[in-house]
């Protein structure tokens, strides 16, 4: 490989290709505590420096392995052994912002909260948001189609994305840079990569879509006794918030009582005893007359006991303080070792989901953990079991608990966070065998040597039967 490396060299420059001690110090993703073990991370600075470097990798059969900001959670930036790593990190530049078509358009490796600051101080909003927004990159938000807080109200990463620039495994360069909402002269080919996890192509420049900046902002936290109130609520928020509602994050009472209790910082806002805690949001345009009926909203939904308690934010500092509150994750650490799983299903199945997964679970191991929240007015749930075992057994055993209950209600393995190495086992019991047929018929298209982040997203041959892995967090 190191005649591969020399051509790479050649193509880059000095602090372009890190290899030896300085490649193997490289994290690979959050929670990956092994050291890297790729051959060497390509660090491009062009888009033409990117193409150089498939064209090489595609021409030696050199597997790569795109990185962005490392805060997946599915493994789908770790390079195996001999793999090149392929970092945007370099590519940080935000090239132009059009405020009039509201538009940004952007380099792969520009930070999200890089991103969120420039459209603010152009008096517009990127509203894609979640809590890794400080490490994480817009070309890795653009590969995972990443989520986050506030799809109920614009969608999920696909939704902001009106074009992107994106290189094949063989080097060939496809501008697609779309500025336009409507465009429908062929195939929407961005939609290909969207989500596509590394696998068909590397995204290196974006134009995103901005959105009005609201002028107003509400929130609250509400205390529900049952599941019927918090599908009732959400009709009732949504309809009385006039299209302004945000986020909709509902937090089952072990989630709460676990972010409101030390060491978390936060003291509940609301007493703990209720099984249902729900985070409401809306963005607008008039603070006053918002808040107005904001408190109304609630206030009638507390008159028919749709609510049994609720606390709302009267200044920015309160509103801020719930959200640290929710996006509290680091304290399911507490439950270690622990087992992390993002599911969607009809919101209507999600009781019956839960109580299911949760007798699965008892029946196997005694007092084990699960801890339940999510973006509900997504249908996507965040579920995190911990069984006192963090061995890969143990997982194979706890995914089967949490899958299984699924595939009768129709729902999705990955919501949110995508397949990667993680969940490849199981794509199969959410996709029908002709769509992954399908999938597996674009890759060898855009991909015929099988370069792109192999073994993620679709299994190879050579990983059949192999368990999943150990990670976890
Ligand atoms: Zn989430």
């Amino acid at each position: 490989m190191t005649d591969t490396t020399d051509k790479l060299r050649q193509v880059l420059d000095e602090q372009g290709l890190l290899t030896g001690e300085d490649a193997r110090i490289r994290s690979t993703g959050w929670g990956h505590t092994a050291p890297c073990v790729a051959l060497a991370i390509a660090r491009p600075r062009t888009t033409k420096e990117v193409a150089a470097v498939l064209r090489i990798c595609n021409e030696a059969n050199l597997p790569v392995v795109a990185q962005g900001g490392l805060t997946g959670l599915v493994g789908g930036t770790v390079p195996g052994e001999g793999e090149l790593g392929l970092s945007l990190e370099r590519m940080n530049q935000i090239e132009s912002v059009d405020p009039v078509g509201r538009t940004m358009t952007v380099q792969a490796g520009v930070l999200l909260q890089t991103i969120q600051q420039r459209a603010e101080e152009e008096g517009l909003l990127f509203p894609l948001d979640l809590g890794a927004r400080g490490s994480c990159q817009i070309g890795g938000n653009v590969a995972t189609n990443a989520g986050g807080n506030r799809v109920i109200r614009y969608g999920m990463t696909r939704e902001m994305v009106l074009g992107l620039e994106v290189v094949l495994a063989d080097g060939t360069v496809v501008e697609s840079m779309n500025k336009m909402i409507k465009n429908n002269a062929g195939y929407d080919l961005k939609h290909l990569f969207i989500g596509s996890e590394g696998t068909l192509g590397i995204v290196t420049r974006v134009v995103l879509r901005l959105r009005t900046r609201p002028r107003s902002h509400c929130a609250a936290l509400a205390a529900l006794d049952g599941f019927d109130q918090v599908i009732q609520l959400l009709s009732a928020v949504d309809e009385g918030l006039g299209g302004t509602l945000s986020a909709f994050e509902v937090m089952w009472e072990d989630f709460y009582n676990l972010i409101t209790t030390p060491p978390a910082h936060t003291r509940p806002p609301i007493a703990h005893g209720h099984p249902y805690y729900v985070l409401v949001e809306a963005l607008g345009s008039d603070q006053a007359h918002d808040s107005e009926r904001f408190e109304t909203v609630l206030g009638e939904c507390l008159e028919q006991g749709l609510i049994a308690d609720a606390a709302i934010a009267t200044s920015r500092a309160e509103r801020d303080r719930l959200w640290e509150m929710r996006d509290d994750v680091e304290q399911l650490g507490r439950n270690a070792p622990t087992f992390t799983y993002d599911v969607s299903l009809a919101i209507a199945d999600m009781e019956g989901y839960v109580a299911e997964v949760r007798t699965g679970l008892r029946v196997k191991w005694t007092d084990p953990k699960c801890v339940v929240f999510g973006h509900l007015g997504d249908c996507n749930l965040h579920v995190v079991v911990s069984v006192g075992d963090g061995g890969p057994e143990a997982r194979k055993a706890v995914s089967e608990t949490v899958y299984t209950p699924l595939r009768s209600r129709g729902g999705s393995v990955s919501a949110e966070h995508g397949i990667g190495t993680e969940k490849r086992n199981y794509l199969s019991w959410s996709r029908t065998e002709e769509e992954i047929a399908l999938m597996r018929a674009l890759k060898h298209t855009l991909d015929p040597r099988g370069i792109l982040n192999p073994g993620k997203l679709l299994a190879r041959s050579s990983d059949a039967g192999e368990t999943e892995s150990t990670w976890s967090f």
